[in-house]
């Protein structure tokens, strides 16, 4: 048997810098640190955190007064950060740089008077963040259906904004059908919707092509992770989401030639490589990989925690 490894796959600029923070902080100032949210979607690198001292919360009422607590790489909305000042607590933001822009679109636009669309999905965090950056004035565009039905003051004065890590093809469907509902519409320039996500979703698709199979590591709240898997699955080749090697059975690999990896901007390679022993000791042979993009993106530590 086979298998190719899709290129880039795994870990972005934005999920490298959120570890580090958590990672930097727990150097300088000790244990315990607190984490608003899992910082990253990834349950190996959030036990991994969590064995060297990192508590993970979802609520800042969990935070003792004093203690130094880290927003995750989704972001959170404006009445978090208040709260979390209000409380002394000492902050550091792990939000990714590319979600921190979504969030000013949201407030440029509100700010000129536009109705403000989200493309996302509900109850995701970055999205609860991205809502939060504004009190009104902003609504969440979940599916082509809400594109059709969503009403707006104004229609010649709306703008729309994306969760970073949707599928490049289902988010152009929404905007297709806002624009011709508000011919009008504002948009960003070059789409929210991140280059790691772009990159690991092209990667993926040109993978699908290629084999009978694809495995794509990650967990089970990872968004990009399961449109990554998602994008196999509408190629009609079959698709599994695995945490790690042991999630793996082997009547998936039945009759199969060819195998694909990939992984989700949030899992580690070091899982990746467990998953590739794995099916090297079920009967895998050759591998090789698919190289459709270089990254050398690199975002920079918040000041106190630089090296
Ligand atoms: S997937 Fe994109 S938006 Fe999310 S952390 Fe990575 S680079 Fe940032």
């Amino acid at each position: 048997m086979e298998m190719l490894l899709a290129s880039p796959r795994g870990f972005c600029a934005g999920v490298d810098r959120a570890i580090e923070i958590v990672e930097r902080a727990l150097e300088l100032f000790g244990e315990p640190i607190y984490v608003r949210h899992e910082v990253v979607h990834n349950r190996h690198v959030v036990n991994d955190l969590k064995g060297r001292g990192a508590v993970f919360v979802e609520s800042l009422d969990e935070i003792p007064d004093q203690s130094v607590v880290i927003f995750s790489a989704h972001g959170v909305g404006k009445a978090v950060r208040k709260k979390a000042l209000s409380r002394g607590l000492r902050v550091f933001d792990a939000t990714c740089p590319l979600v921190t822009k979504v969030h000013l679109e949201v407030v440029r636009y509100r700010e000129l008077g536009l109705a403000c669309l989200l493309i996302g999905h509900k109850g995701h965090p970055e999205v609860e963040g991205t809502l939060g950056q504004v009190e009104s004035g902003i609504q969440l565009v979940e599916s082509v259906e809400d594109a059709f039905e969503v009403q707006v003051p104004d229609p010649a004065r709306v703008a729309y904004v994306t969760q970073t890590t949707l599928s490049v093809d289902e988010a152009q469907g929404v905007i297709d059908v806002l624009k011709s509902r508000f011919p009008k519409i504002k948009g960003p320039r070059r789409g929210d919707i991140c280059f790691a996500t772009q990159n690991r979703q092209d990667a993926v698709r040109l993978l699908a092509t290629e084999c009978e199979v694809v495995f794509v590591v990650g967990s089970s709240n990872s968004s990009n992770s399961n449109r990554l898997k998602e994008i196999v699955a509408s190629q009609g080749v079959a698709a599994y989401l695995v945490d790690g090697p042991e999630d793996i059975r082997s009547k998936w690999l039945e009759g199969v030639n060819k195998a694909g990896i990939t992984a989700g901007a949030s899992a580690p390679e070091e899982v990746v490589k467990t998953v590739v022993e794995k099916l090297k000791m079920w009967g895998v042979t050759n591998i090789d990989e698919r190289i459709t993009a270089e990254e050398n993106l690199d975002f920079s530590l918040p000041n106190e925690l630089k090296r």
